[in-house]
Protein backbone atom coordinates (compact mmCIF):
# COMPACT_ATOMS: atom_id res chain seq x y z
CA UNK A 1 0.00 0.00 0.00
CA UNK A 2 1.41 3.53 -0.95
CA UNK A 3 2.38 5.88 2.12
CA UNK A 4 0.19 8.35 1.09
CA UNK A 5 -2.69 5.48 1.83
CA UNK A 6 -3.42 4.35 5.40
CA UNK A 7 -6.28 1.74 6.61
CA UNK A 8 -8.65 2.39 9.22
CA UNK A 9 -10.33 -1.19 9.80
CA UNK A 10 -11.19 -2.72 6.88
CA UNK A 11 -10.78 0.98 4.52
CA UNK A 12 -8.26 2.04 3.05
CA UNK A 13 -8.07 6.04 3.74
CA UNK A 14 -6.35 8.21 1.30
CA UNK A 15 -4.19 11.29 2.81
CA UNK A 16 -3.31 13.12 -0.15
CA UNK A 17 -4.62 13.89 -3.79
CA UNK A 18 -2.79 11.40 -5.80
CA UNK A 19 -3.81 9.08 -2.90
CA UNK A 20 -7.41 9.83 -3.74
CA UNK A 21 -7.13 9.39 -7.54
CA UNK A 22 -5.20 5.99 -7.08
CA UNK A 23 -7.74 4.56 -4.84
CA UNK A 24 -10.57 5.95 -6.78
CA UNK A 25 -10.27 5.85 -10.31
CA UNK A 26 -13.19 4.94 -11.80
CA UNK A 27 -16.65 3.73 -10.97
CA UNK A 28 -15.98 0.63 -10.38
CA UNK A 29 -13.53 1.54 -7.55
CA UNK A 30 -15.99 3.81 -6.14
CA UNK A 31 -18.75 0.86 -5.95
CA UNK A 32 -15.81 -1.19 -4.76
CA UNK A 33 -15.67 1.30 -1.81
CA UNK A 34 -19.43 1.24 -1.06
CA UNK A 35 -19.80 -2.24 -0.73
CA UNK A 36 -16.82 -2.47 1.87
CA UNK A 37 -18.67 -0.08 3.50
CA UNK A 38 -21.94 -1.56 3.65
CA UNK A 39 -20.78 -5.44 3.92
CA UNK A 40 -17.70 -6.06 5.64
CA UNK A 41 -17.67 -9.27 5.67
CA UNK A 42 -18.40 -9.41 2.43
CA UNK A 43 -22.06 -9.42 0.29
CA UNK A 44 -25.04 -10.50 2.07
CA UNK A 45 -28.59 -9.97 0.34
CA UNK A 46 -31.31 -7.85 1.91
CA UNK A 47 -33.71 -9.71 0.43
CA UNK A 48 -33.23 -13.37 0.61
CA UNK A 49 -30.41 -13.47 3.03
CA UNK A 50 -27.94 -15.26 0.35
CA UNK A 51 -24.59 -15.28 1.18
CA UNK A 52 -21.57 -15.02 -1.68
CA UNK A 53 -20.61 -13.28 -4.68
CA UNK A 54 -23.71 -11.03 -6.15
CA UNK A 55 -23.74 -10.75 -10.06
CA UNK A 56 -21.65 -7.63 -10.89
CA UNK A 57 -22.03 -5.97 -14.47
CA UNK A 58 -19.77 -3.61 -16.01
CA UNK A 59 -21.76 -1.09 -17.21
CA UNK A 60 -24.01 -0.37 -13.83
CA UNK A 61 -20.94 -0.65 -11.32
CA UNK A 62 -23.27 0.49 -8.36
CA UNK A 63 -25.86 -2.20 -8.83
CA UNK A 64 -24.99 -6.17 -7.55
CA UNK A 65 -27.91 -8.68 -8.24
CA UNK A 66 -28.12 -11.57 -5.75
CA UNK A 67 -27.44 -14.82 -7.15
CA UNK A 68 -30.17 -16.63 -5.27
CA UNK A 69 -32.95 -14.37 -5.43
CA UNK A 70 -32.08 -12.70 -8.61
CA UNK A 71 -33.23 -9.05 -7.05
CA UNK A 72 -30.92 -5.90 -7.59
CA UNK A 73 -29.59 -4.61 -4.80
CA UNK A 74 -28.43 -0.86 -5.63
CA UNK A 75 -25.11 0.15 -3.35
CA UNK A 76 -26.28 3.96 -3.30
CA UNK A 77 -29.49 3.39 -1.45
CA UNK A 78 -29.42 5.47 1.64
CA UNK A 79 -26.70 7.78 0.77
CA UNK A 80 -27.40 11.54 -0.95
CA UNK A 81 -25.98 9.55 -4.64
CA UNK A 82 -29.66 7.39 -4.50
CA UNK A 83 -31.29 7.48 -7.69
CA UNK A 84 -28.92 10.37 -9.89
CA UNK A 85 -27.31 9.67 -13.31
CA UNK A 86 -24.20 11.53 -11.99
CA UNK A 87 -21.48 8.67 -11.59
CA UNK A 88 -19.92 7.69 -8.70
CA UNK A 89 -16.92 9.14 -9.25
CA UNK A 90 -18.09 12.49 -9.77
CA UNK A 91 -19.89 12.07 -6.86
CA UNK A 92 -16.58 11.28 -5.11
CA UNK A 93 -14.45 13.69 -6.43
CA UNK A 94 -17.05 16.08 -5.62
CA UNK A 95 -17.33 15.29 -1.84
CA UNK A 96 -13.59 15.11 -1.47
CA UNK A 97 -13.59 19.11 -3.33
CA UNK A 98 -16.15 19.99 -0.70
CA UNK A 99 -14.26 18.44 2.62
CA UNK A 100 -11.15 19.35 1.62
CA UNK A 101 -11.26 22.95 0.72
CA UNK A 102 -11.76 25.11 3.90
CA UNK A 103 -12.74 28.17 2.20
CA UNK A 104 -15.83 26.21 0.28
CA UNK A 105 -16.63 26.59 -3.42
CA UNK A 106 -19.24 28.67 -5.73
CA UNK A 107 -20.86 26.26 -7.62
CA UNK A 108 -19.12 27.72 -11.18
CA UNK A 109 -15.67 26.78 -9.64
CA UNK A 110 -16.90 23.39 -8.90
CA UNK A 111 -18.02 22.88 -12.52
CA UNK A 112 -14.96 23.68 -13.82
CA UNK A 113 -13.38 21.32 -11.24
CA UNK A 114 -15.73 18.45 -11.69
CA UNK A 115 -15.50 19.19 -15.79
CA UNK A 116 -19.68 19.46 -15.88
CA UNK A 117 -21.08 20.39 -18.66
CA UNK A 118 -24.20 21.12 -16.79
CA UNK A 119 -24.08 24.30 -14.21
CA UNK A 120 -27.11 22.82 -13.23
CA UNK A 121 -26.00 19.05 -12.21
CA UNK A 122 -22.92 21.23 -10.35
CA UNK A 123 -25.66 22.94 -8.19
CA UNK A 124 -27.33 20.29 -7.35
CA UNK A 125 -24.78 18.30 -6.41
CA UNK A 126 -23.55 20.66 -4.06
CA UNK A 127 -27.03 21.50 -3.04
CA UNK A 128 -27.30 18.10 -2.01
CA UNK A 129 -23.55 17.89 -0.07
CA UNK A 130 -24.27 20.87 1.70
CA UNK A 131 -27.78 19.18 3.02
CA UNK A 132 -24.94 16.76 4.40
CA UNK A 133 -23.61 19.94 6.45
CA UNK A 134 -26.34 21.59 8.55
CA UNK A 135 -26.21 18.89 11.09
CA UNK A 136 -25.21 20.50 14.39
CA UNK A 137 -22.80 18.46 16.11
CA UNK A 138 -24.39 17.58 19.36
CA UNK A 139 -21.47 17.14 22.16
CA UNK A 140 -20.47 19.55 24.22
CA UNK A 141 -16.80 20.49 23.88
CA UNK A 142 -14.01 20.99 26.21
CA UNK A 143 -12.17 19.19 28.74
CA UNK A 144 -12.73 19.32 32.50
CA UNK A 145 -9.44 18.72 34.76
CA UNK A 146 -7.04 19.67 32.14
CA UNK A 147 -4.60 22.62 31.11
CA UNK A 148 -6.70 23.64 28.13
CA UNK A 149 -9.06 25.99 27.78
CA UNK A 150 -12.11 26.77 26.14
CA UNK A 151 -12.30 30.69 24.44
CA UNK A 152 -16.11 32.10 24.57
CA UNK A 153 -17.03 35.11 22.64
CA UNK A 154 -19.57 37.20 20.61
CA UNK A 155 -19.57 39.10 17.15
CA UNK A 156 -22.29 40.96 15.22
CA UNK A 157 -23.02 39.72 11.49
CA UNK A 158 -24.32 40.55 8.70
CA UNK A 159 -26.42 43.98 7.82
CA UNK A 160 -25.63 47.03 6.81
CA UNK A 161 -24.86 50.43 8.50
CA UNK A 162 -25.07 52.93 5.82
CA UNK A 163 -27.43 56.13 6.63
CA UNK A 164 -27.88 54.56 10.16
CA UNK A 165 -24.43 55.73 11.67
CA UNK A 166 -22.27 53.95 13.21
CA UNK A 167 -23.62 50.81 15.16
CA UNK A 168 -25.08 47.36 15.08
CA UNK A 169 -28.40 47.64 12.69
CA UNK A 170 -29.82 44.61 11.09
CA UNK A 171 -26.83 42.91 12.52
CA UNK A 172 -27.03 39.47 14.46
CA UNK A 173 -25.25 38.41 17.17
CA UNK A 174 -23.20 35.06 17.19
CA UNK A 175 -21.45 33.63 20.33
CA UNK A 176 -18.48 31.09 19.82
CA UNK A 177 -16.84 28.48 22.01
CA UNK A 178 -13.92 27.12 20.75
CA UNK A 179 -11.11 24.94 22.25
CA UNK A 180 -7.58 25.86 22.39
CA UNK A 181 -4.56 23.60 23.37
CA UNK A 182 -1.18 24.64 24.55
CA UNK A 183 2.19 23.19 21.76
CA UNK A 184 4.88 22.53 23.93
CA UNK A 185 7.70 24.52 22.60
CA UNK A 186 10.56 22.20 21.20
CA UNK A 187 14.18 23.61 22.13
CA UNK A 188 15.65 26.74 19.48
CA UNK A 189 12.03 26.68 17.85
CA UNK A 190 9.81 29.69 17.78
CA UNK A 191 6.53 29.04 18.81
CA UNK A 192 3.14 30.54 17.07
CA UNK A 193 0.68 32.59 18.73
CA UNK A 194 2.03 31.52 21.88
CA UNK A 195 1.77 27.77 21.15
CA UNK A 196 -2.06 27.83 21.42
CA UNK A 197 -3.50 26.32 18.82
CA UNK A 198 -7.29 25.54 17.90
CA UNK A 199 -9.41 22.37 18.38
CA UNK A 200 -13.47 21.92 18.00
CA UNK A 201 -15.62 24.59 17.43
CA UNK A 202 -19.39 26.00 18.54
CA UNK A 203 -21.00 28.81 16.21
CA UNK A 204 -24.38 30.05 17.42
CA UNK A 205 -26.94 32.38 16.72
CA UNK A 206 -28.10 34.48 19.68
CA UNK A 207 -31.39 36.61 20.15
CA UNK A 208 -29.30 39.08 22.37
CA UNK A 209 -26.23 39.17 24.48
CA UNK A 210 -28.29 38.68 27.86
CA UNK A 211 -27.15 36.29 30.60
CA UNK A 212 -29.82 34.38 29.67
CA UNK A 213 -28.56 33.96 25.82
CA UNK A 214 -25.05 34.13 26.37
CA UNK A 215 -24.95 31.28 29.39
CA UNK A 216 -27.58 29.62 27.60
CA UNK A 217 -25.06 28.81 25.06
CA UNK A 218 -22.31 28.18 27.09
CA UNK A 219 -24.06 25.87 28.99
CA UNK A 220 -25.52 23.50 25.81
CA UNK A 221 -22.00 24.19 23.94
CA UNK A 222 -18.96 23.28 27.18
CA UNK A 223 -18.53 21.14 29.10
CA UNK A 224 -19.13 21.87 32.76
CA UNK A 225 -16.00 21.93 34.81
CA UNK A 226 -13.85 23.39 32.07
CA UNK A 227 -11.81 26.66 32.10
CA UNK A 228 -13.72 29.13 30.18
CA UNK A 229 -11.97 32.72 28.85
CA UNK A 230 -14.35 35.58 27.91
CA UNK A 231 -13.72 39.04 28.01
CA UNK A 232 -15.12 41.35 31.06
CA UNK A 233 -18.65 41.64 29.62
CA UNK A 234 -21.39 41.19 32.55
CA UNK A 235 -23.42 38.43 30.39
CA UNK A 236 -20.74 36.13 31.86
CA UNK A 237 -20.22 36.46 35.09
CA UNK A 238 -22.84 33.58 36.42
CA UNK A 239 -20.15 31.25 34.80
CA UNK A 240 -18.84 30.22 37.58
CA UNK A 241 -21.54 29.69 39.63
CA UNK A 242 -22.91 26.77 36.55
CA UNK A 243 -19.74 24.83 37.73
CA UNK A 244 -17.45 26.33 34.93
CA UNK A 245 -13.68 27.28 35.74
CA UNK A 246 -14.32 31.13 34.27
CA UNK A 247 -11.44 33.61 33.50
CA UNK A 248 -12.07 37.05 32.54
CA UNK A 249 -9.84 39.07 30.77
CA UNK A 250 -11.30 42.66 32.06
CA UNK A 251 -10.67 45.09 29.25
CA UNK A 252 -10.83 48.52 30.99
CA UNK A 253 -10.25 50.42 28.06
CA UNK A 254 -6.66 48.37 27.15
CA UNK A 255 -7.20 47.01 23.72
CA UNK A 256 -4.58 44.69 23.64
CA UNK A 257 -6.32 42.25 26.93
CA UNK A 258 -9.03 40.47 24.54
CA UNK A 259 -6.73 40.13 22.22
CA UNK A 260 -3.84 38.47 24.43
CA UNK A 261 -6.67 36.27 26.01
CA UNK A 262 -8.91 35.22 23.28
CA UNK A 263 -6.72 35.16 20.31
CA UNK A 264 -8.21 31.85 18.54
CA UNK A 265 -11.87 32.88 18.75
CA UNK A 266 -10.97 36.03 17.15
CA UNK A 267 -9.15 34.46 14.96
CA UNK A 268 -12.75 32.32 14.07
CA UNK A 269 -14.22 35.45 13.70
CA UNK A 270 -12.22 36.92 11.02
CA UNK A 271 -12.18 34.02 8.76
CA UNK A 272 -16.29 33.32 9.30
CA UNK A 273 -16.21 36.74 8.25
CA UNK A 274 -14.58 36.69 5.34
CA UNK A 275 -16.28 33.61 4.11
CA UNK A 276 -19.45 34.76 4.43
CA UNK A 277 -18.13 37.71 2.94
CA UNK A 278 -16.38 36.34 -0.53
CA UNK A 279 -18.16 33.29 -1.20
CA UNK A 280 -21.92 34.03 -0.43
CA UNK A 281 -21.96 37.94 -0.41
CA UNK A 282 -23.36 38.12 2.80
CA UNK A 283 -26.38 36.43 4.26
CA UNK A 284 -29.65 36.44 5.78
CA UNK A 285 -30.07 36.37 9.40
CA UNK A 286 -33.00 33.94 8.69
CA UNK A 287 -29.97 31.25 7.08
CA UNK A 288 -27.03 32.62 8.90
CA UNK A 289 -27.48 29.26 11.41
CA UNK A 290 -27.34 26.78 8.24
CA UNK A 291 -24.12 29.27 7.04
CA UNK A 292 -22.69 28.68 10.90
CA UNK A 293 -22.98 25.04 10.62
CA UNK A 294 -21.37 24.64 7.42
CA UNK A 295 -18.47 26.76 8.29
CA UNK A 296 -18.07 24.38 12.21
CA UNK A 297 -18.89 21.42 10.02
CA UNK A 298 -15.92 22.18 7.57
CA UNK A 299 -13.52 23.43 10.30
CA UNK A 300 -14.39 21.04 12.82
CA UNK A 301 -12.80 18.16 10.46
CA UNK A 302 -9.91 20.32 9.17
CA UNK A 303 -7.88 17.39 9.89
CA UNK A 304 -10.11 14.96 8.63
CA UNK A 305 -11.47 15.48 5.27
CA UNK A 306 -12.29 11.68 4.91
CA UNK A 307 -14.39 11.92 7.97
CA UNK A 308 -16.11 14.82 6.19
CA UNK A 309 -16.07 13.08 2.84
CA UNK A 310 -18.15 10.05 4.47
CA UNK A 311 -20.97 12.43 5.97
CA UNK A 312 -21.45 14.36 3.27
CA UNK A 313 -22.06 11.56 0.66
CA UNK A 314 -24.50 9.76 3.67
CA UNK A 315 -22.22 6.64 3.87
CA UNK A 316 -20.20 7.22 7.03
CA UNK A 317 -22.74 6.31 9.50
CA UNK A 318 -20.68 6.46 12.44
CA UNK A 319 -18.31 8.76 10.80
CA UNK A 320 -18.95 11.77 12.76
CA UNK A 321 -16.90 14.46 14.36
CA UNK A 322 -13.92 13.99 16.43
CA UNK A 323 -13.59 13.69 20.03
CA UNK A 324 -11.31 15.99 21.70
CA UNK A 325 -8.30 13.25 21.93
CA UNK A 326 -9.03 12.05 19.21
CA UNK A 327 -8.79 15.44 17.65
CA UNK A 328 -5.51 16.22 19.30
CA UNK A 329 -3.75 13.17 19.23
CA UNK A 330 -3.54 13.43 15.24
CA UNK A 331 -4.03 10.44 14.40
CA UNK A 332 -5.55 10.91 11.32
CA UNK A 333 -4.13 14.19 10.17
CA UNK A 334 -4.27 14.88 7.08
CA UNK A 335 -1.94 16.51 4.64
CA UNK A 336 -4.07 17.81 2.90
CA UNK A 337 -5.56 20.30 5.43
CA UNK A 338 -2.44 22.43 4.09
CA UNK A 339 -1.54 20.97 1.02
CA UNK A 340 -4.27 22.54 -1.09
CA UNK A 341 -6.49 23.89 1.17
ZN1 LIG B 1 -31.24 -12.50 -2.62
Amino acid sequence: MPADIFRRGTLPFPTSLPGFQRLFPDDAACAGYLERIRWEHGFSCPYCGALGQPFRFANRPHVLRCRACRKDVALTAGTVMERTHTPLSTWFWAAYLVASHTAGMSAVQFQRQLGLSRYETAFQILHKLRAGMVRPDADRIGKPGSHDHVEVDETWIGGTTRGEGYGVHGKTPVIAAIEVRHRQPKEGTKVRRGGRYAGRLRLQVVPDRSAKALCGFVEGAVLPGSMIVTDGWHSYSGLANMGYEHLRATEGGDASVPEEYLPIVHLVFSNLKSWLRGCHHGVSPQHLQAYLNEFTFRFNRRFYPFNAFRSLLGIGGKAAAPTYDALYSREWQHPTASAHG
